[in-house]
């Protein structure tokens, strides 16, 4: 089974071609990520009507060069996989107008794929993991637990009731005036900072439970970073060091023992991570461990493929398709789509 996957949601324009071995196992044949960076770098953030134009012009070429980087023409296709929601609404549009119109030139069966499901299936594609297995996505946009327990079955265990840490690591970054996206820079400065010079919050940590918070850590920074200045009149090297240092601890802290909870509350045989924040070696270092200490597998994907990509949308296109799922002319976008909740209205073409 071969399918295309589209992917429009957020601010990376993907396509990809992934098959299905007959033992269940896959084979990414091609997965392309155009970027649009530096289209927003000089805004602070994703500007959504960059976005819609960006994905508007780019969908086209990212669709040929995944066909052509894997070697296939449409005819070679079992199916055409499109992320439907969570995300911006012009982006999304882009990517399901093109799918639609593919489907309907060839004949192949499309499916709307939930870009949460994407990451959440990641395992599958990456390690052909057995269902049930825990989900801990981090990212620029999320955070949450998830019990997999099918293509089509997740169980929201917990989720941040405010920031995503992806977010908080951007927000800290800006403070200290490291480039955008902050966490890579945030993780370096950490590396030659004090963890001991401050002590910030760990938020939620003394209520029962799964959930995660991230501003109330943020604001703790600000105030330190501003204390500092007004001392000193402002930040050295070592200064900034120890605040990324501090902070990083902090999430650390925090998403270790939430999935030291989550590990207890639903004890799968693995855990998997995904989402940009999972880059972070210092987070991954302790999630490892309190994996070892639950006996389970932690299992981290490849950076490529636990950030934004269309490999994860077509893999789990593959995957509905299998348990039935199939999506005619009338499938629409949402903005809001979480994964464990019934259906919210649909926005957009169609219905
Ligand atoms: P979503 O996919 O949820 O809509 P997104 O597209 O912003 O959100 P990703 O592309 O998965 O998320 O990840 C980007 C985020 O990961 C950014 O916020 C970035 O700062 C963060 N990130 C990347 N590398 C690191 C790192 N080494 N340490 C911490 N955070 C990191
Ligand atoms: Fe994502």
């Amino acid at each position: 089974l071969t399918f295309l996957g589209i992917e429009t949601s957020c601010d990376d324009t993907a396509a990809a071609v992934v098959r299905r071995l007959s033992d269940g196992g896959a084979l990414i044949l091609s997965s392309v990520v155009e970027g649009q960076a530096e289209l927003h770098a000089a805004f602070g953030g994703v500007v959504p009507e960059i976005a819609a134009r960006a994905h508007a012009e780019k969908i086209d070429h990212a669709v040929e060069a995944a066909l052509s980087a894997a070697s296939v023409s449409l005819a070679d296709l079992d199916g055409i996989a499109v992320t439907a929601g969570p995300g911006l609404i012009g982006g999304l549009l882009s990517g399901l107008m093109l799918a639609k119109g593919l489907a309907a030139a060839t004949g192949l069966p499309m499916v709307g794929v939930n870009h949460l499901a994407g990451h959440a299936l990641t395992p599958r594609l990456t390690d052909a993991v057995a269902y049930p297995y825990l989900m801990l996505l981090v990212s620029g946009g999320h955070c949450q637990f998830l019990a997999v327990e099918g293509p089509e079955t997740f169980h929201r265990l917990g989720s941040t009731i405010d920031d995503a840490p992806g977010e908080a690591f951007d927000k800290i970054a800006k403070l200290l005036a490291l480039p955008q996206p902050g966490g890579p820079h945030v993780e370096r400065e950490a590396a030659l900072g004090d963890l001991a010079r401050f002590r910030f919050p760990r938020p939620l940590l003394d209520r029962p439970g799964c959930d995660l918070s991230f501003s109330g850590l943020k604001t703790a920074v600000l105030r330190a970073r501003d204390e500092i200045i007004a001392q000193k009149g402002g930040l050295t090297v070592q200064d900034r060091r120890d605040l990324c240092a501090g902070f990083q601890a902090a999430v650390a802290d925090v998403l270790a023992e939430k999935t030291r909870r989550a590990l207890a509350a639903f004890p799968a045989p693995v855990i998997a991570v995904a989402g940009g924040v999972a880059a972070n070696g210092a987070i991954r270092a302790r999630l490892q461990a309190v994996a070892d200490q639950a006996g389970a597998r932690f299992l981290a994907p490849p950076l490529k493929l636990c950030t934004d990509n269309a490999a994860m949308i077509a893999w789990a296109g593959i995957e509905r398709h299998l348990a039935g799922g199939v999506d005619d002319a009338t499938l629409s976008v949402r903005s809001r789509w979480p994964l464990d909740a019934a259906a919210v209205p649909l926005i957009g073409s169609g219905k």
